[in-house]
């Protein structure tokens, strides 16, 4: 496996290695099954084996009770911009956004086509650099619920403290995030992820919703594009993503084989206060995130000027550490150090950084 780089792509994102040899042992040949995962109908015994297996492993891992269903949708977070909105925005038809970046601000785009949106809080004017004050939100307690990106991807920022929104339903966007620390699944209403940064290979968007929540809906809503449509048959209306859906229950068992979230969490910490230690350091690289906005996930940086930031980019390619460009929108370098990340793909990085400051700064 020598040839294989450390990606700190923002995702798709690195999977850990033992999860993706897994894969490729069972292939061509499942166990007893005789056919690859790709080829199983999914009416069948070994493939529904396979959907209740990751529906668990998430359940435990994020200490999900009964009163919350797992979803497998299609579409991407970005579909679940337009159907969180069109299935929980009643029956007031009003909802509060925290924008913290360009994804919360596509789920807003999404919203306002479905009711009257109260911006309740936006870091905007600090060009995305924190997430807003808790105290500063202008919550309205009428909202059907409160929407917030609980990690910003692009700009690198996360919460750390969640809004309280009282009876409001609070919905996270999870995609960069999930299962990267343990969360209080009862602070949340609805909580969803596209898998392909934290929980496997894209195609597989994970929705965790209070049941309760999934009576709002009108029965005129699209049937693809209805939660319930989707809860009553366990997520095996049509056809869902097999293959993404068993990637991500073997993303979930090695997070359980090692020590469960809050070993993650723990991992995570680590990792990322390796860079930013790093960050702290000196004045050739500036980090772009108030202190107490930072991100485990991702970790946007500056150089003094662009042609070193291109310079790094490249040399660090060339040493097996690929994907670190930033965000076409923001420029900079950005090192996205998800769960499968390894604490080596990060020293290599930070070495990297100190040696290359040393030679160009
Ligand atoms: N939300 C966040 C926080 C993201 O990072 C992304 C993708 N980078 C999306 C939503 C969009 O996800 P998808 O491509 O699965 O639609």
């Amino acid at each position: 496996m020598s040839n294989r780089v450390f990606n700190f792509s923002a995702g798709p994102a690195v999977l850990p290695l033992s999860v993706l040899e897994t894969a490729q042992r069972e292939l061509v040949n499942y166990p007893d099954a005789g056919m690859s995962v790709m080829e199983m109908s999914h009416r069948s015994p070994p493939y529904e084996k396979i959907h209740r297996s990751a529906q668990a492993r998430i359940r435990e891992l994020m200490n999900i009770n009964d009163d919350f269903t797992i979803l497998f949708l299609q579409g991407g977070a970005s579909l679940q911009f337009s159907m969180v909105a069109m299935n929980l925005m009643w029956p007031s038809r009003k909802a509060d956004y925290i924008i913290t970046g360009s994804w919360s601000k596509l789920a807003l785009k999404e919203a306002k086509r479905e009711g009257t949106i109260n911006v309740a809080g936006s870091s905007e004017e600090q060009q995305f650099s924190c997430i807003p004050d808790i105290k500063t939100l202008t919550l309205d307690p009428n909202a059907d619920y409160v929407h917030i990106t609980s990690n910003n991807t692009i700009y690198g920022t996360q919460w750390h403290q969640l809004p309280s929104t009282g009876n409001v339903p609070l919905v996270a966007d999870m995609s960069s995030d999930i299962m990267a620390r343990p969360i209080d699944i009862n602070a949340h209403g609805l909580i969803y992820a596209g898998a392909q940064k934290n929980l496997g290979p894209a195609g597989v968007t994970l929705v965790i919703v209070r049941k309760d929540l999934l009576e709002r809906a009108p029965d005129s809503l699209p049937t693809m594009l209805n939660y319930r449509t989707f809860a009553a048959k366990d997520s095996l209306y049509n056809t869902p993503p097999c293959w993404s859906i068993y990637m991500v229950d073997l993303a979930c068992k090695w997070l359980l084989d090692n020590g469960g979230l809050a070993a993650a969490a723990k991992r995570n910490n680590d990792k990322a206060q390796l860079i930013y230690d790093m960050l702290d350091q000196g004045d050739f690289y500036r980090g772009t995130v108030e202190k107490s906005s930072r991100s485990l996930m991702n970790v946007p940086f500056r150089l003094p000027n662009e042609d070193l930031e291109k310079k790094f980019v490249s040399e660090a390619a060339k040493l097996g550490m690929q994907n670190l460009k930033g965000h076409r929108s923001v420029g900079g370098i950005r090192a996205s150090i998800y769960n499968a990340m390894p604490r080596e793909g990060v020293e290599a990085l930070v070495a990297f950084m100190k040696d290359f400051a040393n030679r160009n700064g």
